[in-house]
This record gives C-alpha cells, structure tokens and sequence, in this order.
C-alpha cells in the first residue's frame, strides 16, 4: 500500500457576494509556500443556506472557515463555543472545528492588534477612532481588552459611535466616548493613535477621510483598515506629517495567519501573503 495520502484538509470561506473576496489567494499561496496539503475554498453561501453550509463543513471535517457578511452574527447560532471577544462584539468571522465541536472567534480587531503590535504597544494609548461599523467595534473591543486608556469614537451617524462608546465602557475598563463627525475632524493633542475604520479610501486612491491633516503630529502612530489601495491617500498625507504608518494590508495578512493558528496549530508566513495580496492590487514593488 501506499503511504501517500489523497485527502487535503479542509478550509474556505462562506460569504455572498464572494467573488470579490481575495483572502483565498493569499490563503493558498501561504499553504504552497509551508508545503502544507490545505485548500482554501471560496463558498458563495446565501443567507438562507448557513445552517446546511456550517453542517456540511462540520460533516466534511473541515479544519475550520471565515465567514464574511452577511453571516459574521447569524453564524453564532450554529456554533458549540465563543470566545471572548468575538461574545461582546456581537459577531463571528472565524469559526474552527476541533473534534466536530465549532467555536467562534472574531478576528477583524485580532488582525488589526497584531499588526499595531509591530510598532507600538495598545496598553495605556488615547485613541481616535474614526468610523462606527463592524471593522471599528471590533477593533475599539480588541484595543479595549489589551489596556487602550480612552477610545473617541467619530462617526456621521452618532447614535452607531455611542452604542460602541456604551459597550466599551460596560464591558472592558477601557474609557470610551462618542461624538457625531462633522466637517474636517481635528485630531487632538493627547492622542497616540488615529485609525480610519471607515470604507473611505476602498478602492479609491483619492478618497480621504475629513480630517483636519494640518492636526496631525510627528510620531503619531495612524493606521487604515484599507486593504486596497495599500497606501491610501490618508496614510500619504500622514507620512508627509512624519506620522507612523500602518496599513489595512496588515491587519488582513494578520488575519490569516491568526485564522490558521485556529484551524491547524501552524504559524504562516506573512511575506508570503503579502505578496500574493499586492500582486492581486498591482503594486509596484
Ligand atoms: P460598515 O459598513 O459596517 O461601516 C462603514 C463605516 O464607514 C461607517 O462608520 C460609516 O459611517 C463610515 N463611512 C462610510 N462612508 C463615509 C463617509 N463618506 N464619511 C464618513 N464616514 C463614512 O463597514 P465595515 O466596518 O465592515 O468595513 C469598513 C472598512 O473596513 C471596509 O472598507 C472594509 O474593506 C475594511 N475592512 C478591512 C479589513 C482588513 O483586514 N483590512 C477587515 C474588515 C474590514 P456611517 O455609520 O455614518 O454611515
């Protein structure tokens, strides 16, 4: 008999739309470079299909899946486990399968701490958070959870700013407040670091968040959540100011790695899905 095997563990995403969802690429790319026999399966899955989609992964012994919109909350429903942080954002987008028991995680707020982690430290930072979707409660409860002193949250729509403010200060010993967002924004002395978590910049390379630039300072650290373009125009603008710099790429790579911890115990390589990432966004290199 032969010793080689024919079966590949199992992993993928379940989203609708999901054509446009890149992370497949940068997934596979960084399984062919640990020479690892895991496949990343983009699934379009409707909303009415979740439960039989989540069965089937769990009867097919998949090693684990994201899930994308519109299923980050409705997944909750199926699953045996959820971890802390995921329970008080309110939203699943990693679920891993361990012994046909699935647990929840989130790792929007994950990614995005561990690549500020490369520059700077979130315990006792003051930071302005621009923006109040799924992507800044996320990371408001990440920053909350590792020690962040005070989140002020800015959003057009402030009442979606204060029901985050009112979750931070309820459930972690993190300050938080709210304030509508009108105008350009002016960034304050104290503040460590500034974040856009809008979807201002996505796929505009002109698009930049109202915000006083002239406010920024030297050595503030000022992060996007935009994947694409890599450089958005506000991260331009903050680098003229001698701002640190992070981008959305980062927070995404970081995902998928932290994803693949989950699911199979394994640490990828970043460059590996940074290059795939930046190929599939033409950046020059
Ligand atoms: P949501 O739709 O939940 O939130 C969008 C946010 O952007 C809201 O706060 C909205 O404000 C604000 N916004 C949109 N347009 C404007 C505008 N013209 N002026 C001011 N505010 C504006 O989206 P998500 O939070 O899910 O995603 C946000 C971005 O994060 C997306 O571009 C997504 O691609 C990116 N993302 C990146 C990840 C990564 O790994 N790099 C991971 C997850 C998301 P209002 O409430 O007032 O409408």
């Amino acid at each position: 008999m032969s010793s080689q095997s024919f079966l590949s563990v199992l992993t993928g995403s379940f989203s609708t739309p999901s054509a446009d969802n890149p992370t497949v690429a940068m997934m596979e790319a960084a399984y062919r470079h640990a020479g690892l026999d895991v496949r990343y399966i983009n699934c379009d899955v409707k909303p009415h299909n979740l439960e039989d989609a989540v069965h089937g992964a769990r009867a097919m012994e998949w090693a684990g899946f994201n899930c994308s919109m519109p299923h980050k909350a409705a997944v909750i429903d199926f699953l045996d486990d959820i971890e802390k942080s995921a329970k008080i954002i309110g939203a699943v987008n990693c679920v891993a399968i361990r012994k046909g028991k699935l647990t929840g995680y989130n790792t929007d707020g994950k990614g995005f701490l561990a690549s500020l982690k490369e520059v700077a430290e979130p315990e006792g930072k003051k930071i302005l958070l621009l923006g109040a979707g799924g992507a800044a409660r996320a990371i408001a409860v990440e920053l909350a959870l590792a020690g962040a002193k005070h989140i002020r949250i800015i959003n057009r729509d402030k009442a979606k700013a204060e029901k985050i403010a009112d979750l931070i200060e309820d459930k972690t010993h993190t300050k938080a407040s709210a304030h509508v967002w009108k105008g350009n924004a002016s960034v304050p002395d104290d503040v460590d670091i500034i974040i856009n978590a809008t979807s201002i910049g996505l796929g505009n390379a002109e698009a930049i968040p109202p915000v006083d630039l002239e406010t920024l300072k030297k050595g503030q650290i000022v992060a996007d959540v935009i994947p694409n373009p890599p450089v958005t125009r506000f991260l331009q603008e903050a680098k003229k100011r001698e701002c640190i710099t992070l981008t959305g790429l980062g927070m995404l790579v970081h995902q998928g790695i932290i994803g693949a911890e989950f699911w199979l115990g394994k640490t990828l390589d970043a460059t590996a899905m940074k290059n795939a990432l930046e190929d599939i966004f033409g950046v020059k290199k």
